[in-house]
Formats: structure tokens, C-alpha cells, sequence
């Protein structure tokens, strides 16, 4: 427990690896594993709200998104959490082995120009990655129930969802019953933007 949450003690090849795993696993009948971040201003907010602590901690796994988070945990002695899960350095270790083992991608989030440069980046990188679909993040009301259904029907084994906090959050809550062929969700916070620098 850091700040109030409960952190995973997984190190990021740890992390990488479970999320391949599900995704090669046919998809749980109860939604796809969710999978969030938390960092110094998260868990402040988290502390803030119970609403958003209910939906960060409703998450299957709590990465360590922050050093300062990973030198807090070390007072904890033992209990102390291994190292930075950071999702801009996850992204390229899961890519690397979903490349190899055949695992799918959906990135949905940021602007469409944003959004459609970390494609393209993407794809340059790992050229062998098959990645379904992808969507800027800004679809409401009617677009963005077809959009959910399409990505159901694409059934991406990992969905990478870049909202920032805390629509992401909100996104999984809403919608997680209707994305039931998805294996895995991320939230990803501003990650597409580091990605298309
Ligand atoms: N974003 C989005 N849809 C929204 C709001 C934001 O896709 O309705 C994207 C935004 O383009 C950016 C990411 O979410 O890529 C993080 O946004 P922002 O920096 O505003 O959020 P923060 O991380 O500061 O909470």
C-alpha cells in the first residue's frame, strides 16, 4: 500500500509479461483485464475523491507510474516496490513481444493528428506488430457507441487508452461490458503524445 493504493510489486518486464499472457489467454467473461497507473498527483486525487478511488482501485493491477512513488515504498522496507513501471517505457517492451507472439493493438485516445502519428510511429518500429484499429479520443453520444462496438468486433487482444486522468478511468468503467472480446485495457494517460513527440 502506497499512499492509500494498492501498488503492484511487479517490475516492468513483470508487468509486460502479464499483459502479453492475457492477451495470448482467450478473453475473461468478466471484461477485459484492466490494467492502471498511479503517480504522486493520482493518489492525491485518489485521496480527494472516493468516486476516483473506487475506479483505480476497481483496477486488476496498479503500476507504480513514478520514482518518487518507488523511493516512498522503500520505507516500507520489504514491501518495497521494485522499480518504475513507466507506460511510455512499457509501450515498447510490449510492442516488442506482441510483434513476436502474434498479439493485437488498439490505440485509442488523443487528437486525431496525435492519434494517427503514433500509428504511424508504431509501425515504422515494429512493422510486423498488427495493429486493428485506431481512434482519436474524442468521440461522444451516438459515434462513440459504434466506435465501442467496432472495437469489440475488431476484438483487439490490447486496447492502449490515452483519455488522461480521470476519463480513462471513466472510460473503463462505462464501457468494459460492451468490450468484452478485448483481453487487456491500458490506461496510458498522455502517452501518444510522448509517443509522436
Ligand atoms: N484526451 C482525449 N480525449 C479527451 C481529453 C483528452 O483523447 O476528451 C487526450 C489528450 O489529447 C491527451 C491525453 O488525453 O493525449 C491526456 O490529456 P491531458 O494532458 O489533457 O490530460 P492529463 O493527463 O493532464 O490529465
Amino acid at each position: 500500500t502506497v499512499g492509500g493504493a494498492q501498488v503492484a510489486r511487479l517490475d516492468l518486464a513483470g508487468t509486460a509479461r502479464l499483459m502479453i499472457e492475457a492477451a495470448l489467454r482467450p478473453a475473461r467473461e468478466n471484461g477485459p483485464l484492466y490494467l492502471t497507473s498511479v503517480n504522486g498527483e493520482v493518489l492525491a486525487r485518489r485521496r480527494a475523491s472516493r468516486e476516483f478511488a473506487e475506479l483505480v482501485d476497481a483496477a486488476d493491477l496498479v503500476s507504480a507510474d513514478g520514482q518518487p512513488l518507488v523511493f516512498a515504498s522503500r520505507l516500507l522496507g520489504a514491501r518495497a516496490l521494485p522499480e518504475r513501471v513507466a507506460t511510455t517505457d512499457l509501450y515498447p517492451l510490449v510492442a516488442e513481444r506482441a510483434e513476436r507472439e502474434g498479439v493485437t493493438f488498439y490505440l485509442y485516445g488523443a487528437t486525431e493528428e496525435i492519434n494517427r502519428e503514433t500509428y504511424e510511429v508504431t509501425r515504422r518500429r515494429f512493422p510486423g506488430l498488427r495493429i486493428v484499429g485506431r481512434s482519436h479520443g474524442y468521440l461522444t453520444g451516438e459515434e462513440l457507441e459504434r466506435k465501442i462496438d467496432e472495437i469489440n468486433d475488431l476484438a483487439p487482444d490490447i486496447v492502449w487508452l490515452a483519455l488522461g486522468v480521470p476519463r480513462e478511468q471513466e472510460f473503463v468503467r462505462k464501457w468494459s461490458d460492451r468490450l468484452r472480446n478485448v483481453k487487456v485495457i491500458k490506461t496510458s494517460g498522455g502517452l501518444f503524445d510522448f509517443l509522436a513527440g
